[in-house]
């Protein structure tokens, strides 16, 4: 039976099957409905109220609405929930439907779908971060991504793996969570497995149909109107496949209009420092354990002025680079600027002001944008117009370096376009076109002509209100304008029959107050108005169209200016953290080593700075003859941030910036791993080994004689000799076979006999005091192994009641007895019977979370383990 509908509701349903995969925000009036299933889903999304609207083959049919001003404020909780939205609006007016011999409800259409890796505006974007689409392919048993950024125009293709290498899809997976995509396209036909369940919501399937090589080529060759890729680089064909189906993407969501996308761009991985993400999670990179950007690497660093300086050092640190050559340029560029005292506060100040011009270009290019973002290009290339003058001045009195002259070639353009934008629009022009009012007074003769005419014939209505209060004797007489009636005249209600008794004007409206009329001369004066409104509103338009046009002829252009002056805020930053931190030009070369002298690290410094605290510089010495350091030392006595802040200096190294040290002497990495062991998770039961466990045979799998390994307690997330021995033999494995520079913290003293055979190791401690049978951290790096443990020491800082403590000291001291006896080497000799008898008494000891215990469960605690062993015929305390 054939489902009877209104004629909207038959529009709707017509609309809404093209556009099956999106929530239809439908037009109607000031609102946008939903109806249906996008109803019922968008309701609970958005916690709004479900209502109803007519029926469907007679079942009510639910309908929500949201008012069309406000939608900016529920379109980002949808999209951060991974729905696609299709905006549909009316695209005839009222007047136009009168001369359309089709009647019905107005025409509609959907101008633009709105998916999580396509959004432009800025009240759903973060300013600091790019907002990438990407797209996998799967070709000739190669894995390749394409990723865009449409808010900002960048369009990178990159070969993840070939042949179906086993870790080909742990390489993809920590491509994706690194570059925080925002949603991913795929095939249909292609294997989920690969990519954790929790990003599953960012996945789009897309029809295997639009994978096909030649049509994607022919996307690439359209976009950017070429014949070939000869020229542009070379793309494996899976790059062109994973390029072409988002630029398909790009087409359908952006119902036909394209963005500005700069030239594509082939990368390989050997370009970059691998971080993969579960380093780039340990090292704190961009956010901190709890997930949260403060305390991050990223939030301590930094200090760009612009937007698109923030997403460059951002992106810089993602990947940071692994050609000396591009390192050193960055740092030479930096040199310079201190060197010549160039006024890098000036500079900052001017860059500060420059707004997102990478994201107004992207607007405009999609007709999208309005005076708002043509005035805020124009102010920011003027603002670079400036900072470049300066700069030629300058070079016409000393030599600089390559990276500046050719910072200074992009920025070397024709800004007379800017100007005139400058010139053309009132600074508080809005992002509104069609209301009109953005240009300025004496900028077009016409223009100024109309609105003088409407000056002129609203000067004419107070004519007519003083005349007709006149020859009416009514002095409230007021000409009023509203959008129902227009202009028109108003009395109060009791002059109603003296001005109807006149017979010169003519009854428009009475309401409980007040009468209303017309006069065919007011008519006339305000059709004038009408009409010169009119042409003066279509003539800003067409100002408007043709400097946006201009603009975005300028596109390429204007992104390399953007990039070259991101490049200058990141110089002036690091200039200025030389110093204002006291940061210096690490020192880069081929050499396998990493020598640092007074290294800190960079977030713990700046946390402490800020509550006057001084941290405490330390070095370290890693070489081809030296390459793993085996640190051992008590809780809390700074191993960890050690370790962390010499793989943080190496990445700010490599990502072109100065790094917190006296002296860094650094070898290029490849690859950089940083794995923290699994003890502070214990309770949430094995699988948090196992992790640890996959993640280490990563390690030992992917890194190379050229990478930096960082290893914090490794082991330690299972039960004491299992640890050990797992340790034990990923230390061995590392030094005999892969030969990385390693850092290995450990709470492991038996491992530091591995020195012995272990030429290229060596070992060293944390320094702590003691004193008043307490201890003080030094947070200094010795030579040598800790000989003692000081977890009770600590725990007694803790606060843990001095009877626990103390029957604590009497439990380690027979326990080292008994260790020392039988724990030499886990390979050979281990006393079985006491290694379980300890083994078991360790874990029971394990369990317990110092942090959640009171006194009393302390002493409950100890009688427990004491009547276990008793039970055991061992006990030997006395109560
Ligand atoms: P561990 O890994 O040995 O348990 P951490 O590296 O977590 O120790 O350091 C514990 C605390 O000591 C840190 O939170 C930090 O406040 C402080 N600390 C660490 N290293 C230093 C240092 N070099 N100078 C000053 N304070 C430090």
């Amino acid at each position: 039976m054939k489902h009877v509908h209104t004629p909207m509701m038959e529009q709707y349903l017509n609309i809404k099957n093209k556009h099956k995969d999106a929530l239809l925000f439908y037009r109607m009036g000031d609102f946008y409905e939903l109806f249906f299933e996008d109803a019922i889903i968008a309701s609970e999304a958005l916690d709004i109220a479900l209502t109803k609207r007519g029926k469907s083959n007679g079942n009510d049919i639910p309908m929500c609405g949201v008012p069309f001003h406000s939608a900016d404020n529920y379109l980002p909780k949808l999209i951060k929930k991974g729905f696609n939205v299709a905006v549909c609006e009316q695209t005839e007016t009222p007047e136009e439907a009168k001369h359309n011999p089709k009647k019905g409800p107005l025409k509609r259409e959907v101008v633009r779908i709105i998916s999580p890796g396509t959004l432009t505006e800025d009240n759903l974007l973060q300013r600091k971060n790019n907002n990438y689409l990407a797209a996998i392919s799967n070709f000739n048993d190669s894995i390749c991504v394409a990723w865009l950024d449409i808010s900002t125009g960048s369009f990178k293709s990159r070969l993840i793996g070939k042949d179906n290498t086993s870790n080909q899809k742990q390489l993809l997976t920590n491509f994706l969570l690194r570059m925080d995509c925002s949603e991913i396209l795929i095939s249909e036909d292609m294997d989920l497995d690969f990519i954790g369940n929790e990003w599953h919501s960012l996945i789009k399937k897309q029809s295997p149909t639009l994978f096909h090589y030649q049509s994607c080529l022919n996307q690439i060759f359209s976009h950017y109107s070429i014949i070939s890729l000869e020229g542009v680089g070379s793309f494996n064909k899976g790059e062109i496949i994973a390029a072409g189906v988002l630029l398909s993407y790009l087409k359908l969501t952006q119902c036909g209009k394209t963005p500005f996308l700069s030239m594509i761009k082939s990368e390989t991985m050997n370009e970059f420092l691998d971080i993969d993400y579960f380093t780039q999670k340990s090292l704190e990179i961009f956010k901190n354990l709890s997930g949260k950007y403060e305390g991050s690497l990223i939030s301590c660093i930094d200090e760009t002025k612009t937007a698109s300086g923030a997403r460059l050092l951002k992106q810089r640190i993602i990947e940071p680079f692994r050609s000396i050559n591009i390192i050193k340029d960055k740092y030479e560029l930096v040199n310079w600027i201190l060197e010549n005292d160039i006024n890098i506060k000036k500079n900052q100040t001017s860059l500060q002001n420059i707004p997102d011009l990478e994201r107004s270009l992207s607007r405009i290019s999609l007709f999208r944008g309005g005076p708002k973002d043509l005035l805020s290009i124009s102010k920011g290339l003027t603002i670079i117009k400036d900072i470049y003058e300066n700069l030629i001045l300058i070079r016409q009195k000393t030599s600089m370096p390559k990276l500046l002259n050719s910072i200074l070639d992009s920025l070397n353009i024709d800004y007379n376009l800017f100007l005139n934008i400058k010139k053309a629009f009132k600074l508080d022009a809005t992002q509104i076109v069609k209301e009109g009012g953005f240009i300025k007074d004496g900028f077009n003769k016409e223009l100024d002509y109309l609105r003088s005419l409407v000056n002129n014939e609203l000067n004419q209505v107070i004519q007519l209100q003083k005349k007709y209060s006149e020859q009416t004797n009514i002095n409230s007489l007021k000409i009023k304008h509203n959008r129902m009636l227009g202009y028109h005249i108003e009395v109060r209600a009791m002059h109603d029959k003296s001005i109807r008794d006149t017979g010169l004007f003519i009854h428009r409206q009475t309401t409980a107050q007040t009468s209303r009329f017309t006069t065919n001369e007011l008519i006339d004066v305000e059709n004038q108005i009408l009409n010169s409104f009119d042409d003066s509103i279509k003539i800003e338009l067409e100002i408007f169209n043709n400097f946006a046009n201009q603009i975005a002829n300028k596109g390429k252009e204007i992104l390399n200016v953007v990039h070259a002056i991101s490049e200058l805020d990141i110089s002036f930053m690091v200039a200025n953290q030389a110093l204002s931190r006291n940061y210096s030009c690490p020192n880069i070369s081929n050499e396998k080593k990493l020598e640092i002298i007074g290294g800190r690290h960079p977030v713990v410094e700046h946390q402490m700075r800020m509550s006057e605290n001084e941290f405490v510089s330390n070095d370290c010495k890693l070489n081809n003859d030296n390459f793993i350091w085996l640190i051992t030392g008590p809780n809390m006595a700074g191993k960890s941030t050690y370790l962390r802040q010499n793989a943080l200096i190496v990445i700010m190294a490599q990502a072109g910036l100065f790094v917190p040290a006296k002296k860094a002497n650094i070898g290029l990495f490849d690859k950089i791993f940083s794995r923290v062991g699994a003890s502070d998770d214990l309770a949430k039961g094995q699988s948090t080994f196992m992790i640890e466990m996959i993640e280490t045979s990563l390690i030992l799998n992917t890194s190379t004689e050229k990478s930096l390994v960082i290893l914090d307690e490794i082991g330690r997330g299972t039960s004491t000799f299992d640890g050990l021995a797992i340790a034990w033999s990923v230390l061995e494995y590392l030094h005999e076979n892969i030969k990385p520079i390693t850092l290995f913290a450990t709470h492991y003293h038996e491992l530091t006999s591995l020195k012995e055979t272990l030429k290229k190791l060596s070992c060293h401690k944390m320094s702590v005091k003691e004193w008043n049978n307490s201890i003080i951290f030094m947070h200094k790096i010795l030579d040598g192994e800790a000989d003692k443990s000081y977890g009770i020491h600590v725990a007694k800082l803790a606060g843990i009641p001095l009877v626990v403590t103390e029957n604590a000291s009497k439990i380690l001291s027979k326990l080292n007895k008994k260790s020392n006896q039988t724990v030499k080497n886990p390979e050979k000799d281990v006393d079985i019977v006491n290694a379980k008898e300890v083994n078991n008494f360790l874990d029971e000891f394990d369990k317990i979370d110092v942090d959640d215990i009171s006194p009393r469960q302390s002493l409950d605690l100890l009688y427990e383990l004491k009547l276990k062993r008793q039970k055991n015929g061992k006990s030997k305390f006395k109560k």
